[in-house]
């Protein structure tokens, strides 16, 4: 058994921490949200009131946060984490965030004596609850190796990408295949639409030939052909289009600081930025179909 301080206890890290507690782990957690605190309490972890007695007396400690601001912010600074964490603590953050704040914070770990790796994860809040998480992780293979247990904790798939910040770059690029590929679909069967062709024609054709993708066969965004898609549920997420678009503009903040040409990852991120503006932030990101057909 370990300690481990959970510290992001929303949607996402709240059931990340549950599943830690169920695998035998004393988690200490925080959050600005007393309400989260107390859900986690609930669920039989440890609440604290500050960062600093949070990690204290942690052997891990798990950061979940919505961007690389509050990321930046509580690992830095006199009562960060980075700062309060005890000698040969181990550091994982699991925040989707840009790759340059995950490279300068692992640097910062690093300096310390602290072994860190960046961990993002795709899916979602059933992931999350379920333990099927996929982690996509960056860092030393010394840091990696030491996260993997509890990792396995809280997910199915653990995959090391590479040096620090590789995770990030692997959510990223994988994001951006999915916002591309999901707008290319949903234009797809807005044009068939209007040439008359039935949208179950047109899956059962593309679905066993070359416009076959994850956006198509297990998140069509039309109802019918793939009943457990959200397009089935009037698009109520989960991915919202507010995190498609996050991630998208992580894509080309990345592509811009690398001296990538990423012109279709620029028009995805155009496209959900008018998309979410019209008052569909909320929406899953898969209700673009109805912003392409103009409603
Ligand atoms: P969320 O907003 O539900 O949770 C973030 C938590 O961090 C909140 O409880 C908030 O109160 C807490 N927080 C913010 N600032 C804090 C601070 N200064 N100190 C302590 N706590 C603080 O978000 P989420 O959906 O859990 O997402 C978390 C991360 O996971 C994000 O980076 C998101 O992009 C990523 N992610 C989310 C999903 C999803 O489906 N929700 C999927 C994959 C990745």
């Amino acid at each position: 058994m370990s300690t481990i301080a959970f510290i992001g206890l929303g949607n996402m890290g709240g059931p990340m921490a549950a599943n830690l507690v169920k695998a035998g782990h004393r988690v200490v957690g925080t959050d600005v949200s007393p309400a989260a605190v107390e859900r986690h309490v609930a669920a039989g972890g440890t609440g604290a009131a500050s960062i600093a007695e949070a990690v204290r007396e942690a052997d891990v400690v798990v950061t979940m946060l919505p961007s690389g601001r509050e990321v930046s912010a509580l690992y830095g600074g006199e009562k960060g984490i980075i700062a309060g964490a005890k000698a040969g603590a181990l550091l994982i953050d699991s925040s989707t965030i840009d790759v340059d704040t995950a490279r300068a914070t692992a640097k910062a770990a690093a300096e310390r004596g602290l072994a860190m790796i960046d961990a993002p994860v795709s899916g979602g809040v059933g992931g999350a609850s379920g333990g099927t998480l996929t982690f996509m992780c960056g860092g030393e293979d010394r840091a990696f190796a030491a996260a993997k247990p509890y990792l396995e904790a809280m997910g199915k798939t653990i995959v090391h990408a590479g040096g620090p910040g590789n995770g990030q770059a692997a959510k990223i690029c994988n994001n951006m295949i999915l916002g591309i590929t999901m707008i290319a679909t949903s234009e797809a069967f807005v044009l068939a639409e209007k040439l008359g062709l039935d949208a179950q024609k047109l899956f059962d054709i593309a679905s066993k030939s070359s416009g076959q993708s994850w956006s198509l066969t297990t998140y069509c965004p039309v109802p019918g052909p793939v009943p457990t898609s959200p397009a089935n549920r009037g698009y109520q997420a989960g991915f919202t289009a507010a995190m498609m678009l996050k991630d998208l503009k992580l894509a080309q903040d990345a592509a811009r600081s690398a001296g990538a040409v990423t012109p279709l990852g620029a028009e995805a991120a155009a496209l959900y930025g008018l998309y979410a503006a019209q008052g569909e932030a909320g929406t899953d990101f898969s209700g673009i179909v109805n912003f392409l057909r103009g409603k």
